[in-house]
């Protein structure tokens, strides 16, 4: 690792221990994360979503219900911290016997039937919420989708280094995405998040903030082998989830006295939504917009297709696509490439980014420092991301260039491999990032690699 970062990392790390030394039952303090959105945004993007849903979801239309929703939403939104953002929460019942819970960017939030069926008690259901809630004020679901706007063709990352102002173009392109898409899928590093600060508004509510691992175990040991809650498709379980949760709770100053575990009210609502006719399974879900094929992309071919763009030219395996691209950059990949677990949701699982750093001129020293810029870049949103092979000089089209190795959480799930070549030019550096699930990542080297070997700039 270049000294720099080396330096850079260790001084992270010193403030870390600092902030946390003096005061051991100081709660966990977090805040959202890079994100190209306004908060106001979120609203605008999160209502969109919210009117879909409504349109494609069976609804329990029990005024009950929603009004119970509501209330015991309010009592945890009235201890969460939104970092001083006031969201126009909306609390929905769908009518929907699988147990999950979603909530869109803004504070749009649905619960399905099964989950309230599912709870045992008013503090299970308000764990829920919680968790959901605090991935709104957490500002998941649009950091999510700066981030997939980075791995689609760079102009995330270049908006974030330059001031760029993407914000717009980024809001028309989400509208067309419906719920449960990349507003909806969690890192396992957001889901603690959500854990931890859903802990907290549950203790500062007066619940018994244990519920909020005990609800999730529980389903994960109910179907242990069987068909896990959908819930666990979008919110992927964190690794010491008790642990993290109890941490917190000694954090806080342990379980509470005369801690609410439970409501007639809740028993009323539960009763009522049993009672609830089913809506049979089939009708194409809000979420279900994904064109994909299942299972993963043939294998690259070795017959090529040329492409030229502005700044270069270069040959792509004849099956893959370009599957994006500005001025800035272009992607390029299999079609069934972009992970859509279902959504419509754009994530390069397998393939080839192309990305421009614009900025002073770049000299073989200036590469290693804007190399460690971008990976840095990188990792603030892929938390994750980590270096497997240091940078080492390589050539690309005679010009000097550097090569390094990452490793990376898939967005199809598992672990990827990511291979980074990045370039100086005179007005800044050009980047190549190959991308693969790490099972498959040496096939998807060796096409890269081609792909490289091709590549003319200008
Ligand atoms: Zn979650």
């Amino acid at each position: 690792m270049p000294a720099s970062v080396r330096r850079s990392l260790l001084f992270f790390a010193a403030t870390s221990v600092v902030a946390l030394g003096p005061a051991f039952a100081q709660r966990t303090q977090l805040k959202p994360g890079w994100n190209l959105f306004s908060p106001q945004q979120d609203v605008q993007v999160g209502k969109q979503a919210a009117g879909d849903a409504q349109r494609k979801l069976p609804m329990c239309n029990l005024p009950k219900a929603d009004a119970y929703l509501t209330q015991l939403g309010k009592r945890l939104t009235d201890h969460l911290n939104t970092n001083g953002v006031e969201y126009p929460w909306e609390f929905h019942c769908v009518n929907d016997r699988s147990i999950n819970a979603f909530a869109l960017p803004g504070g749009y939030v649905f619960v399905n039937r099964g989950t309230i069926e599912a709870a045992d008690n008013e503090a299970e259901l308000a764990a829920v919420m919680a968790h959901e809630l605090s991935h709104v004020a957490l500002r998941h679901g649009t950091n999510q989708a700066t981030k997939a706007q980075a791995a689609q063709a760079g102009v995330g990352i270049f908006g974030a280094i330059f001031g760029g102002s993407t914000g717009g173009a980024l809001v028309t392109q989400l509208g067309s995405f419906t719920a449960g898409g990349v507003l909806l899928k969690y890192s396992r590093s957001a889901e603690t998040q959500a854990d931890v600060m859903g802990t907290q508004a549950l203790y500062d509510s007066g619940y018994d903030p244990r519920a909020m691992a005990q609800f999730f175990e529980k389903l994960e040991q109910e179907t242990k082998g069987k068909n896990p809650p959908e819930f666990f498709s979008d919110h992927p379980s964190p690794d010491h989830r008790v642990e993290r949760v109890n941490e917190e709770i000694d954090k806080l100053g342990g379980i509470p006295a005369n801690a609410r575990r439970d409501s007639a009210d809740f028993e009323a609502v539960k009763r009522q939504v049993m009672k609830l006719p089913v809506v049979k399974k089939g009708v194409p879900r809000a979420d279900a917009g994904g064109s994909a094929p299942p299972g993963p992309p043939p294998a690259p071919s070795e017959s090529m297709t040329a492409y030229q763009g502005s700044g270069l030219s270069l040959n792509y395996p004849a099956n893959w696509k370009q599957l994006g691209g500005d001025e800035n950059g272009a992607v390029f990949g299999p079609e069934s490439g972009v992970v859509n677990d279902g959504s419509g949701h754009a994530a390069l699982a397998y393939g080839l980014t192309i990305g421009s750093v614009m900025g002073q001129g770049t000299d073989s020293g200036g590469l290693e420092s804007a190399t460690q810029g971008l990976i840095k870049e990188l990792q603030k949103t892929n938390p994750n991301m980590k270096v497997t092979r240091q940078a080492q000089s390589v050539k690309l089209n005679e010009q000097p260039a550097l090569s390094t190795y990452l490793a990376n959480d898939s967005p199809g799930g598992g672990k990827e491999a990511d291979w980074i070549v990045t370039v100086a030019r005179p007005d800044g550096m050009i980047y190549f990032v190959c991308t693969a699930p790490e099972g498959e990542f040496e096939t998807y080297r060796k096409a890269c690699g081609a792909v490289l070997a091709s590549v003319r700039l200008r």
